[in-house]
C-alpha cells in the first residue's frame, strides 16, 4: 500500500489561491496562455484558472477553437467506441447520488450469473462492440471479489458469429494492491476511478456509509492499481457534487502526482454530470449544477492543460451535447449503454438501473451519425495487446507516433464493423467516410491503411499493427 508521502495530497488551499490569482485576467492574458496551448505542451493550474473565468463569448470562441485543433493535430478524427456492462447493482455504501446506494429500498436488486453475463456480452458482441467497461456496485455475491475475475473471463471467452470483445476496462470499487495484481492477471486494460468530488468536506457529506467513505483510500486507488503494474488508470470527478473550477484544478494535481511518481500519468480521464437516479434527491438537485457552457469549457480547459490524456463521453449526455464536446477534446465514447444488470438482454428492466441516461441512440444510429459529421469510429484495441500501454504508450504518443498505428487501426476496424453489422444506411454512409479518411492520410500511411481495409473487404478479421 501507498505509505502518507508516497499518497497523493489534493492542496486545497493552493486551489483557492490559484483561481483567486486567476480571475485577475485581459484578453492578452487569456490569449497568451492559448499559444501555450497550441504548442501541445500542457497547461499549468494557474494557466487553467485564467480561462475557466472566461466568459466573453469571442475569448470563449478562441478557446474552444484552441482545443478543437489541439485534438485534431493529436487525435486526427478518431473516436474509439466501447459499451459499458453492469454485472451487480449490489452495494454496500450510502453515495446519496447513487441509485445503487444500500439504502436504496425502491432498486431491484441484481447480481448476474456468469451465465447471464456470457448473455449480456453475446448482445454486445452482436452489436459490433469490442471494447466494453465492466462495472459493479461495491458488495460481491457469495464468491467475493472472484466473481469480477471469474465475469472477466467469461466476457474474453463469450464470442459470438464473427466477433468476441477484445479489450475489457473496468470500473469497480479500489482494491488493496494484491487485489489490482490479480486483475492485471486477467489481462484488463484499464482500471477507472473516479473520485467523485476531491473536496474532502463534500466527500464526506455525501458518502454517508461502507468503506468508500475513505477518502483516501479511493484517492490512491490508481497509485495501488500502477504499483500492482496496471500501467493504464482512468479517473474522473462526478460533476456537480462541488465547484467545477475546483474539481478540475484537483484533478490535474491528481494527474501530475501521478506523472511525478510513475513517470506517466492516467491514460483517460472521465467527466460524468450528475444525473436523476431512482431514490436520490441528490441527484436531482445537484448542489453545484453545471451548465452546458461550463461542461463545454471543462472538456476544452482540460484538453488543452492535458493533451495527451483520452477524454471519455459517456451516453448520460445527450445526443447534442455529445456532438458539441468530441469536437472540443473528447477522443472515446460510449454507445448503445443500459446501466441496469442484464439491460442488454431485457430492455424493460429499468428499475434496476443506475442512473438515467442522456443518449439512447442505438449503437448503429450513434456510428452513423459520428461517420457523417467526418469522424472515424474506432473500436481498435492494438495498443494494449502489443504492450503498447503505460509510459511506453506515452513515449510513442508525444511525438506523434502513435498516429501512424491508430490512423489504419481505426480504418480497419470500422470497416470491419460495417461488414459485420453495419445497417444498410449506415453501411453507405461508413463507406464515404473510410474513402474520405484513406484520401486525407498522407501518402505512407495511406498504403498501409488501404491494405489493412481490403484485407477486411476479403474477409480477414482482427487486422491491426
Ligand atoms: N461502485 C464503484 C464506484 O463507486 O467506484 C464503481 C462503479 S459506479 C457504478 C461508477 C460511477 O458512476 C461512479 O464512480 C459515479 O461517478 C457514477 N455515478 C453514480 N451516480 C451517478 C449519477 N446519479 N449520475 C451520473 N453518474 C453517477
Ligand atoms: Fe455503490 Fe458505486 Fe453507486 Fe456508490 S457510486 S452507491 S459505491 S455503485
Amino acid at each position: 500500500m501507498s505509505t502518507a508521502t508516497e499518497g497523493v495530497r489534493i492542496d486545497e488551499g493552493l486551489i483557492a489561491e490559484t483561481l483567486a490569482a486567476g480571475r485577475r485576467h485581459d484578453a492578452a492574458r487569456v490569449r497568451e496562455v492559448l499559444a501555450k496551448a497550441a504548442e501541445l505542451g500542457g497547461l499549468q493550474a494557474l494557466d487553467m484558472a485564467v480561462l475557466m473565468g472566461v466568459s466573453d463569448p469571442e475569448l470563449l470562441g478562441e478557446i474552444f477553437q484552441t482545443a478543437k485543433s489541439v485534438k485534431e493535430r493529436i487525435y486526427g478524427n478518431r473516436l474509439v467506441l466501447f459499451a459499458p456492462l453492469y454485472i451487480s447493482n449490489l452495494c454496500g455504501n450510502e453515495c446519496l447520488y447513487c441509485a445503487f446506494r444500500a439504502a436504496n429500498r425502491e432498486l431491484q436488486r441484481r447480481a448476474l450469473s456468469q451465465d447471464e453475463i456470457a448473455v449480456e456480452v453475446k448482445h454486445l458482441v452482436e452489436q459490433g462492440h469490442k471494447r466494453i467497461l465492466l462495472v459493479a456496485g461495491e458488495a460481491y455475491p457469495r464468491e467475493g471479489f472472484e466473481y469480477v475475475l471469474d465475469a472477466i473471463d467469461t466476457v474474453y471467452r463469450t464470442a459470438s458469429g464473427a466477433g468476441e470483445i477484445r479489450r475489457v476496462n473496468v470500473n469497480i470499487a479500489p482494491l488493496s494492491t494484491e487485489e489490482f495484481g490479480l486483475l492485471k492477471a486477467k489481462r484488463i486494460g484499464t482500471y477507472q476511478v473516479f473520485q467523485e468530488t476531491y473536496h474532502r468536506e463534500t466527500y464526506a457529506r455525501v458518502h454517508l456509509a461502507g468503506r468508500k467513505r475513505d477518502f483516501d483510500w479511493r484517492v490512491n486507488a490508481p497509485d495501488r492499481a500502477m504499483e500492482a503494474g496496471i500501467d493504464d488508470v482512468g479517473i474522473g470527478v462526478l460533476f456537480g457534487l462541488f465547484d467545477w473550477r475546483f474539481e478540475a484544478l484537483a484533478l490535474v494535481q491528481h494527474i501530475r502526482h501521478l506523472e511525478r511518481r510513475f513517470g506517466v500519468g492516467p491514460h483517460t480521464l472521465s467527466v460524468p454530470r450528475m444525473e436523476p437516479a431512482t431514490g436520490s434527491d441528490v441527484a436531482s438537485h445537484p448542489p453545484h449544477p453545471v451548465s452546458d457552457v461550463d461542461f463545454r469549457k471543462i472538456v476544452a480547459i482540460l484538453r488543452l492543460a492535458v493533451p495527451y490524456t483520452g477524454i471519455i463521453m459517456s451516453t448520460r449526455e445527450t445526443a447534442a451535447i455529445r456532438r458539441e464536446t468530441f469536437a472540443l477534446g473528447v477522443s472515446q465514447i460510449s454507445a448503445g449503454s443500459r446501466t441496469n444488470p442484464g439491460g442488454y438482454s431485457d430492455d424493460e428492466r429499468l428499475e434496476a438501473a443506475q442512473f438515467c441516461l442522456g443518449d439512447h441512440r442505438p449503437l448503429d444510429e450513434v456510428i452513423r451519425d459520428v461517420a457523417a459529421l467526418g469522424y472515424v469510429p474506432s473500436f481498435c484495441t492494438a495498443c494494449y495487446r502489443l504492450g503498447r500501454t503505460g509510459r511506453d504508450f506515452m513515449d510513442l504518443a508525444k511525438p506523434g507516433e502513435i498516429k501512424d498505428h491508430c490512423g489504419p487501426n481505426a480504418l480497419a476496424t470500422f470497416q470491419e464493423y460495417l461488414e459485420d453489422y453495419g445497417s444498410p444506411e449506415t453501411w453507405q454512409v461508413g463507406e464515404a467516410a473510410v474513402a474520405r479518411a484513406l484520401a486525407g492520410l498522407e501518402p505512407g500511411l495511406r498504403g498501409r491503411a488501404a491494405t489493412m481495409v481490403r484485407m477486411v473487404k476479403n474477409g480477414a478479421r482482427d487486422v491491426y499493427w
